[in-house]
C-alpha cells in the first residue's frame, strides 16, 4: 500500500489580524506537529506569516486565471509564487457560491497555478440537497472531470468538503467521508491523468480535534482542511494526532 503524505490545512478565510497572526506562530510548538503543516492566511498576511513560521508552508485561498494585466483586485499566481507562497486553495464552495466560480474557471486556475509551480487544493464536495437526492457520486465525478480535466501533476492535493458540513458544526461521519475518499480515489485511478494512489485527499467540514483522529483513521483520508478549529494555535495542534 502507498504511503500518502497527510496534511493539516488551516483556511483562515476572511479572519485574523496581523496581531492574530503572529500570535498563532508564537505559540506553535513544532515538536508537536505529526504531519505537513500548512495555512492559507488572507493573501495579504502572506508575507507576515513567513516571516513568522519556518516549519509551515503558506499558500493563498484563491487566485486569478491569468498572470498579469487589466483585472482589478485579482491575485496573481505568479505574484503569489513570487512572494513566497507555495500552494492555493481553488475551487472552496465559498468561492464556487458567492462568487460563481463555475468548473471551467477552476479548471483554469488550477492549469495556471501548476504553472507557476503552485501545489493546488483542489475542492468539491455535495450540498445536502443534492446528498439527499442521491446524487453525490455524480457531483464529485462532475466537479473531478471538469475541474481537473487535462491536468496530470504530482501537486494536486484533493479536498472533499461536503458544502453541508463546512462551518456548520455538523461533521460528516467517518463512514460517510471514507465513502466518498475512495469514490474519488477510485474516480482519479479510472477517468484522470491523476495517480489515485499517490494523491493525498483531505477531508474538510467541522474537523475538530475532536472528531479528527477518528476521521484520520480511515484509509482514504490523508488529512484535513480546517476553518475554525485551525484559527488558534493550541486547536490546531490539537489536530495533529
Ligand atoms: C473550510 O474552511 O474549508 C472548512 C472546512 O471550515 P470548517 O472547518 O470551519 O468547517
Amino acid at each position: 500500500m502507498t504511503e500518502r503524505t497527510k496534511y493539516i490545512v488551516g483556511n483562515w478565510k476572511m479572519n485574523q489580524n496581523t496581531q492574530d497572526v503572529i500570535a498563532f506562530f508564537d505559540a506553535i510548538d513544532s515538536t508537536k506537529l505529526r504531519h505537513e503543516a500548512w495555512i492559507a492566511p488572507q493573501a495579504i498576511h502572506i508575507p507576515i506569516c513567513l516571516q513568522n513560521t519556518d516549519d509551515f508552508k503558506i499558500g493563498a485561498q484563491n487566485c486569478a486565471t491569468e498572470n498579469s494585466g487589466a483585472f482589478t483586485g485579482e491575485i496573481s499566481p505568479a505574484s503569489l509564487k513570487d512572494i513566497g507562497a507555495e500552494f492555493v486553495i481553488i475551487g472552496h464552495s465559498e468561492r464556487r457560491s458567492i462568487f460563481k466560480e463555475d468548473d471551467q474557471t477552476l479548471n483554469k486556475k488550477t492549469k495556471l497555478a501548476l504553472e507557476n509551480d503552485l501545489f493546488v487544493i483542489f475542492c468539491i464536495g455535495e450540498t445536502l440537497e443534492e446528498r439527499e437526492a442521491g446524487k453525490v457520486e455524480e457531483v464529485l465525478a462532475t466537479q473531478l472531470a471538469q475541474g481537473l480535466a487535462g491536468v496530470s501533476s504530482e501537486k494536486i492535493i484533493i479536498a472533499y468538503e461536503p458544502v453541508w458540513a463546512i462551518g456548520t458544526g455538523v461533521t460528516a461521519s467517518p463512514e460517510q467521508a471514507q465513502e466518498a475518499h475512495a469514490f474519488i480515489r477510485q474516480y482519479i485511478n479510472e477517468n484522470l491523468s491523476l495517480d489515485g494512489e499517490k494523491t493525498s485527499i483531505l477531508y474538510g467540514g467541522s474537523v475538530k480535534p475532536a472528531n479528527v483522529e477518528d476521521l484520520l483513521s480511515c484509509k482514504d483520508i490523508d488529512g484535513g482542511l480546517v476553518g475554525g478549529a485551525a484559527l488558534k494555535a493550541d486547536s490546531y495542534l490539537g489536530l495533529h494526532v
